[in-house]
């Protein structure tokens, strides 16, 4: 893969994760700092995968339908080319970008940009979901959330696919998914 070489900064970046299942306040936690970075008037940029077209295809929504505006590339090399001016670069539903989001991802990183990414971290297995799992070894902040078990109100760390559907990638309607503990999910077959 070509690398574009940053001199954008003679500041330091860095990379932060937020992660866990469905419904846990990704979306909301990174929206809540994109905008404090805005405040303070921050140059934002914020990038999606074009599979994610749920609610909308211009903007970021979470599950409480907060949103902001958002760029959808077909590839993660496609955010190095666009986010040269960005000082704080995100990065919603990553774990539908390839392998090749970890390298771009220390590349902005290593541009001087602030780099904040949001996704699943296991599949509807509860299998590790990558490249998730690779940017936590790279990253200098990780932030896990949980949502509520929707059966018996513990921590969920967990997203149940509630229709038997065999495909990793299942971009359905929001209520194909629940958010349960480990006691209360059930592992596909
Ligand atoms: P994620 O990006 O992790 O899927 P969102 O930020 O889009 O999560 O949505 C979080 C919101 O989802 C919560 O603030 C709440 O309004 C809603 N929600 C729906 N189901 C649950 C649940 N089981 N536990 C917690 N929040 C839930
Ligand atoms: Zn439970």
């Amino acid at each position: 893969m070509e690398i574009l070489k940053y001199n954008t900064s003679d500041k330091t970046g860095w990379i932060e994760i937020i992660c866990g299942c469905m419904y846990s306040g990704k979306t909301e936690e990174l929206i809540r700092r994109l905008r404090r970075a805005q405040i303070a008037k921050q140059t934002v940029e914020i990038y999606k995968p074009r599979i994610d077209n749920r609610y909308s295809s211009t903007h970021i929504v979470s599950h409480s339908e907060q949103s902001f505006p958002s760029i959808v590339v077909d590839d993660a090399f496609e955010i190095l080319q666009r986010a040269k001016n960005a000082h704080v670069v995100g990065i919603d539903e990553a774990q539908f970008f390839k392998m090749n989001l970890v390298d771009v991802c220390e590349e902005l990183a290593n541009g001087g940009k602030r780099v904040i990414v949001a996704g699943l971290d296991q599949d509807y297995k509860a299998k590790s979901f990558e490249p998730i799992p690779q940017l936590l070894s790279i990253a200098e902040y990780i932030t896990k959330t949980l949502a509520i078990c929707v059966v018996c109100g513990s921590p969920a760390n967990r997203t149940q696919r509630i229709y038997d559907v065999k495909e990793r990638v299942v971009i359905g309607s929001k209520d194909m998914y629940e958010a349960r503990c480990r006691k209360c999910f059930v592992a596909p077959k």
